[in-house]
């Protein structure tokens, strides 16, 4: 069976060299090609001698997921639709700014832990994705910017220069595939980014965000969204398993080793639901410990969804409270509207995953 070079990190890929009888160096030349030159042909390998690189073309592959769609939004926004095998679908948001690139990862297909108001977690969970398909994504998106500069970022070095894992699933629920893949993205052969502008964004996977820590510790996100524990079961049902306090008590615990000295916490605004004076000022007095900044993200509508999102009005009250409290507020953006590419639509506009796969499966056949 043939191997896919991009699910090995600089370690893997060393072991790789030697058990086909070549020197562990060569990794270091064969990571430079695969993903800072997004080489997918081992003939365009020009300083691996001929014999190597005849050799790996019977041996190995680079094999990226699929694309089934690409769209562009009128913002600039760009989502692609790829294939996973199965009639499985996943999909990667691109987001241009004056100042940086940042590319939008899914880490699974499908999300176990159910948060009601997210259209992945409707889906149910499918299976986690593989370094091949989690890195791939960032392959596939800088090859396709490096030929269409016009959604290019413009100040940026780097196309591609800050990775969220807010895509579709939980990152640290597939924990060892997505540190090798955030590997790939700092190591200086292969995407070099620094720790700063990769971030994991979890639900509250207590031990994995201490693993994290521990392992590869990158900018930290942490979907809050509500401020008591009544409240957040309803919403993020996996609270029930690791309650506030215990997801606080890690907060403080990572932020011992992170790269930034706040944690982001997001916070999805809904309408009726979490966005009160009320709640805004018991979010205050919750996080009075944690160095921390907020993300207030405007829901995003979902077929079937049954909720809605805060009014504007709603949402500047409830930053106010918090802004005066001293802390850094930003409310996301909604990019890629028309292309539903925004947080939480990434499961398309179907309701169920019999639905979703069926469509998949439709677009690769068509
Ligand atoms: N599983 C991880 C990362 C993926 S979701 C997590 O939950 O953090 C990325 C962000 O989008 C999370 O903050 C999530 O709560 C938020 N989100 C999910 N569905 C949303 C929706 N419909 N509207 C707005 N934000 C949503
Ligand atoms: Fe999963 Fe995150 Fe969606 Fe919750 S918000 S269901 S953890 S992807």
């Amino acid at each position: 069976m043939v191997t896919n070079l991009l699910n090995y990190d600089a370690k893997s890929l060393a072991d790789f060299c030697v058990e086909i009888g070549e020197k562990p160096f060569r990794s270091k030349q064969l990571l430079r090609w695969i993903h800072q030159f997004g080489i997918s042909e081992f003939s365009g390998m020009s300083d691996l001698a001929k014999g190597l690189r005849e050799k790996l073309a019977t041996l190995a592959i680079i094999e990226p997921p699929q694309i089934i769609s690409d769209h562009v939004a009128m913002d600039g926004t760009r989502k692609w639709l790829l294939s996973v095998g199965a009639g499985n679908g996943i999909e990667t948001v691109f987001i241009p700014e004056a100042n940086r690139g940042t590319l939008c990862v899914s880490s699974q297909v499908g999300c176990a832990l159910a948060c009601t108001f997210c259209s992945t977690g409707k889906q149910g969970f499918n299976r986690n994705l593989t370094v091949a398909e989690i890195i791939g994504q960032l392959w596939l998106a800088n090859r396709a910017l490096r030929d269409n500069p016009r959604v290019a970022a413009n100040d940026s070095d780097r196309v591609v220069s800050n990775v969220v894992m807010m895509g579709m699933g939980e990152p640290l629920a597939n924990f060892e595939n997505v540190v090798t893949a955030l590997d790939l993205m700092l190591d200086d052969h292969a995407y070099g980014l620094s720790r700063r502008r990769v971030t994991v964004s979890t639900s509250g996977l207590v031990p994995a965000m201490d693993r994290l820590r521990e392992r590869c510790p990158v900018a930290l996100a942490v979907s809050l969204h509500a401020p008591n524990d009544d409240l957040r079961d309803q919403l993020v049902p996996i609270n029930k398993k690791y309650p506030i306090k215990e997801l606080l008590a890690a907060c403080l615990r990572y932020l011992s080793v992170a790269p930034r000295d706040f944690i982001t916490f997001e916070y999805v605004m809904l309408d009726g639901i979490n966005d009160s004076v009320v709640h805004a000022r018991e979010l205050v007095k919750l996080v009075q410990d944690i160095p921390c900044k907020f993300n207030l993200i405007p829901f995003n509508s979902f077929p079937g969804s049954g909720l809605k999102r805060s009014s504007p009005e709603a949402i500047a009250v409830f930053r106010e409270q918090l802004m005066q409290a001293g802390y850094v507020v930003t409310i996301r953006k909604t990019r890629g509207d028309d292309i539903a590419a925004a947080c939480g639509q990434l499961a398309g506009q179907v309701k169920d995953k019999t639905r979703r796969s069926t469509c998949v499966r439709a677009e690769i056949l068509s």
